[in-house]
C-alpha cells in the first residue's frame, strides 16, 4: 500500500493548466524570467501552453535546464520567479512550478527527445558527483561534443535529489528517469567510485581534459555536545534512510525531538509525522519572524501537527534529555524523547581531494569556477552562492561553459 510519505501532491490536468496558464498576463519583458536562476524563461512556455504546443514549452524549459522535471517540484518559487510575477499585484502570482510540472509529466509521457549530443570533439571531462551541479554540467559538456565520465561514491545518482529530499516532494521515479536521460546522451556514470579513496585525483588529471569537482556539502554538521550522544542521529542521515526504504523505517518511535530551523529541518519533521510518528517536537535557536524555513514548508509542519517551539539553545544533554534556554527571556525547558534528530547544516568534505577548502566553500577565480589547479574546476553547493537545486544547475551550465571556453571546443571556432 501506498503510503502518506511516498504520496507527491497531484498536479493539474490539461483543463486545470490551461485555467492557469491563461490567468498570466504574458508580460513584455517579463519579469519572471529575469528572476530564474537558471534563466528559464516562464513567459515563453506559459505562450507555448497557451497555444496547447506543449513540445515547444518542454524546449523552452530544457533550453537551460536539465532538470526542468525536478526544478519544476523543488524550486522555492516564492523565492525567484513567482516573486517577480506582475500577476501577484492583481491577485497571486502564476504557479509557474506547477505548469512547468504538467509540461515536463507530457514529456516524460510522450518520450520527448529535446536534447542532443554534440559531434565528438575528442575531449574529455570526468565529474566528481552526480548531483544536480555534476548532472547539469554533464549535460552541458555532452552537448558541446565532450565525452563526460561521472565518478558517483553512492549506487545511486542524484545526490540530495535522491538521498535527502523526500519521496512525497520528489518522487525517485522522477529523478531516475532525469539520470536516464542524461545517461542516454552519454555520461558514463561510475557508481560507488569514491574519488580520493577508490580513485585519485591525479589519476583523473593524467586521463582526462579537465576535472570538474561537484561533492556538494555531503557531511552532516554538529554542535559539539551532540556528538557522541548514542541518542542522537543527523537529518541527512535520517532522511537518506527514510528514503532508502521507501518509508518503512524498521525503528520508529513515538516520540522525536528534532533540533533546527530550517527547510531541511521542516522535511524531517514532516516525514517523521507521514510515517505516523506520534509527538514530534522542534526546537529552534531563532524566532518565528526571523525564521529560515520556507513559510510553506513551515506551514506543511504545523498542519502535520508538529509542535514547533521558537527562540531556544540547546545547553545541556543526558542521553534522551535535553536542556534548552529562551534567547532572550528567562526561560528553561527540559525535554525528554526516545530519539533526537540534529538539523544544524551541512559541511563539505573533501578528503583526499587536494583542494582547498575555506569557510566550507572552495575559493575560486574570477567567478568561473577554476580552482588553485588550472586542471580542476569546482562547482555547486561547494562553491559561494546559493544552496539551491536552481543554483546548482546554473553553476553546472556554467562551469561547463567556461571549460569550453578554456579548452576552446568547437563552440569557440
Ligand atoms: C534534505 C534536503 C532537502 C533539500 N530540499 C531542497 C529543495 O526543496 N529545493 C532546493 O532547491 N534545494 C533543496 N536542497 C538543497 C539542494 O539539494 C542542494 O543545494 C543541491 O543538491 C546541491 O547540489 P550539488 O550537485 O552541489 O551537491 P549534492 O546534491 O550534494 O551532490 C554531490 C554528490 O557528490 C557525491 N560525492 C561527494 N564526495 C564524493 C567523492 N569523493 N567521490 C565521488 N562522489 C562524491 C555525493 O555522493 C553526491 O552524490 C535540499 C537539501 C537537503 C539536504
Ligand atoms: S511575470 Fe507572471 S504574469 Fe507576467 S509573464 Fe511572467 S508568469 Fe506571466
Amino acid at each position: 500500500m501506498t503510503s502518506k510519505y511516498q504520496t507527491e501532491a497531484k498536479g493539474y490536468t490539461m483543463t486545470t493548466v490551461m485555467q492557469e496558464a491563461a490567468r498570466c498576463l504574458l508580460c513584455e519583458d517579463a519579469p519572471c524570467s529575469k528572476a530564474c536562476p537558471a534563466h528559464t524563461n516562464p513567459a515563453k512556455f506559459i505562450r507555448s501552453v497557451r497555444f496547447r504546443n506543449i513540445k515547444g514549452a518542454a524546449e523552452t524549459i530544457r533550453e537551460n535546464n536539465a532538470l526542468g522535471a525536478i526544478c519544476a517540484r523543488v524550486c522555492p518559487t516564492e523565492r525567484y520567479c513567482e516573486s517577480a510575477c506582475t500577476r501577484a499585484k492583481i491577485d497571486h502570482p502564476i504557479d509557474i512550478g506547477g505548469i512547468q510540472r504538467y509540461v515536463t509529466d507530457m514529456e516524460r509521457k510522450d518520450n520527448m527527445q529535446i536534447l542532443h549530443a554534440g559531434k565528438p570533439n575528442g575531449m574529455s571531462v570526468a565529474i566528481i558527483g552526480s548531483g544536480p551541479a555534476g548532472l547539469q554540467a554533464a549535460t552541458t559538456l555532452l552537448q558541446k561534443g565532450y565525452a563526460v565520465d561521472i565518478y558517483e561514491k553512492n549506487a545511486k545518482a542524484g545526490g540530495y535529489l535522491t538521498y535527502g529530499i523526500p519521496e512525497y516532494r520528489l518522487p525517485e521515479a522522477i529523478v531516475e528517469y532525469e539520470v536516464q536521460r542524461i545517461v542516454n546522451l552519454g555520461a558514463n556514470i561510475k557508481y560507488n567510485t569514491t574519488v580520493g579513496k577508490d580513485v585519485t585525483m591525479a589519476d583523473l588529471k593524467s586521463h582526462y581534459n579537465a576535472v570538474i569537482v561537484a561533492i556538494g556539502a555531503s557531511e552532516a554538521k554538529t554542535i559539539p555536545m551532540f556528538e557522541y550522544n548514542i541518542c542522537t542521529e543527523s537529518a541527512i542521515s535520517f532522511l537518506a534512510r527514510a528514503k532508502e526504504s521507501e518509508g518503512h523505517l524498521a525503528d520508529l518511535p513515538d516520540n522525536v525531538l528534532v533540533i533546527g530551523g530550517g527547510d531541511v529541518a521542516m522535511d524531517v519533521v514532516t516525514t517523521l509525522k507521514k510515517l505516523g510518528v506520534a509527538h514530534v517536537t522542534d526546537m529552534v535557536y531563532e524566532e518565528f519572524a526571523e525564521f529560515k524555513a520556507s513559510k510553506k514548508e513551515l506551514a506543511g509542519a504545523q498542519q502535520a501537527g508538529v509542535t514547533i517551539v521558537d527562540g531556544y539553545e540547546p545547553t545541556d544533554v543526558h542521553e534522551n534529555k535535553v536542556t534548552f534556554k529562551h534567547r532572550k527571556i528567562d526561560s528553561e525547558l527540559t525535554i525528554t524523547a526516545d530519539k533526537i534528530i540534529l538539523a544544524v547544516s551541512q559541511k563539505v568534505n573533501a578528503a583526499g581531494l587536494d583542494i582547498d577548502v575555506q569557510h566550507n566553500e572552495v575559493p575560486f577565480r574570477e567567478a568561473r569556477f577554476h580552482t588553485k589547479d588550472p586542471k580542476v574546476f569546482a562547482t555547486g553547493d561547494i562553491v559561494k552562492g546559493d544552496k539551491t537545486v536552481v543554483y546548482a544547475v546554473q553553476k553546472g551550465k556554467k562551469v561547463a561553459e567556461e571549460i569550453d571556453r578554456v579548452l576552446g571546443g568547437q563552440d569557440n571556432d
